[in-house]
């Protein structure tokens, strides 16, 4: 596996692969990877010829408050992850190389990083939405894959790439979870075993509001609130949203619908988690389709 650090180096191997016409697969991540990041590297590997993973704690989708700078970095451990998943190319920047003297332009999609976490972290999304072109314009991938463990950043990026026309497909892949529901996170670690034990109680809540709306006999502010209610069991858990969604707009819905997604985010203690649940009773399979890219797929 190769290690590259400089943009210019990783645009060059990029551009002399897909001379070649093979195709790339791009894994974006901020590194202390675990089973979820290690999902998203195996469909890249079925789907493309080469294979890229990124490795960069991006400070501009941080606020000055948040955790960056105890942001955990096991850097041999992540490299050591990706040699073994057969990864082509670990693309480890540094922060000087992406943001360099005199760096001014930042991407935004408004509408859609108006709320849930955006309105938690308002620079987030600009500074997710920027890093994440820049990425791509550097590994040049044919394929991106991205967890709906964040699912607000999915319906962004998505958004960023048609408005931009980046060319590059994207394939958002299922949350994987702990035993025990917890979505899988690289801020887990920050948990107490006290906290660790409380934390489950996201997913259980939302899976609650999704059974209410299967069973279709309650309106979305009833099922808010008995979402609410199956995390306040817990009084050392703040509840920071927890919300019946439209899944593309990701505006709150009004009535319950066949296609929504249930978001929501809690704190304990000084750790927030997020978590979400798609809700489909429209017909329609939310799995994702397996399929292997071919360059000519991607002109
Ligand atoms: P991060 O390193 O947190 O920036 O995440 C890198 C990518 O891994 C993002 O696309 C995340 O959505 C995805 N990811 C993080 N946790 C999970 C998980 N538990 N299941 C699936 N994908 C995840």
């Amino acid at each position: 596996m190769k290690i590259i650090r400089t943009p210019r180096s990783m645009t060059a191997w990029s551009e002399g692969l897909r001379r070649e016409g093979v195709t790339i697969g791009f894994v974006p991540t901020m590194g202390a990877l675990h089973d979820g990041h290690r999902s998203l590297i195996r469909a890249a590997r079925l789907q493309c010829d080469a294979l890229v993973v990124s490795i960069f704690v991006n400070p501009t989708q941080f606020a000055p408050t948040e955790d960056l700078t105890k942001y955990p970095r096991p850097i041999a451990k992540d490299r050591a992850l990706c040699r073994a998943e057969g990864v082509d190319v670990c693309f480890e920047p540094t922060a000087r190389a992406m943001y360099p003297e005199g760096f001014q332009t930042t991407v935004t999609v408004p509408a859609l990083a108006r709320r849930w976490e955006g309105a938690a972290r308002p620079h987030h999304f600009s500074g997710v939405a920027t890093v994440v072109t820049k990425l791509f314009g550097m590994v040049q991938p044919h394929l991106a894959l991205f967890g709906r463990k964040d699912y607000q950043q999915t319906a962004l990026v998505r958004q960023l790439v048609k408005d931009l026309n980046l060319g590059v497909a994207i394939l958002v892949r299922p949350t994987v979870r702990e035993r025990d529901g917890l979505a899988m996170s690289s801020r887990n670690v920050y948990l107490s075993p006290h906290e660790r034990r409380m934390a489950p109680l996201l997913f259980r809540s939302l899976q609650t509001g999704r059974q209410i709306i299967e069973g279709r006999k309650s309106d979305v502010a009833t099922i808010e609130r008995i979402m609410q209610q199956t995390i306040e069991q817990e009084p050392a858990i703040h509840v920071e949203y927890l919300a019946v969604c439209d899944p593309d707009s990701l505006e709150p819905l009004s009535a319950v619908a066949a296609r929504a997604v249930l978001l929501g985010a809690i704190r304990i203690g000084s750790i927030r988690l997020i978590d979400n649940l798609l809700v489909n009773m429209s017909g329609r399979k939310v799995t994702t389709q397996v399929f292997r890219l071919t360059a000519e797929d991607c002109t």
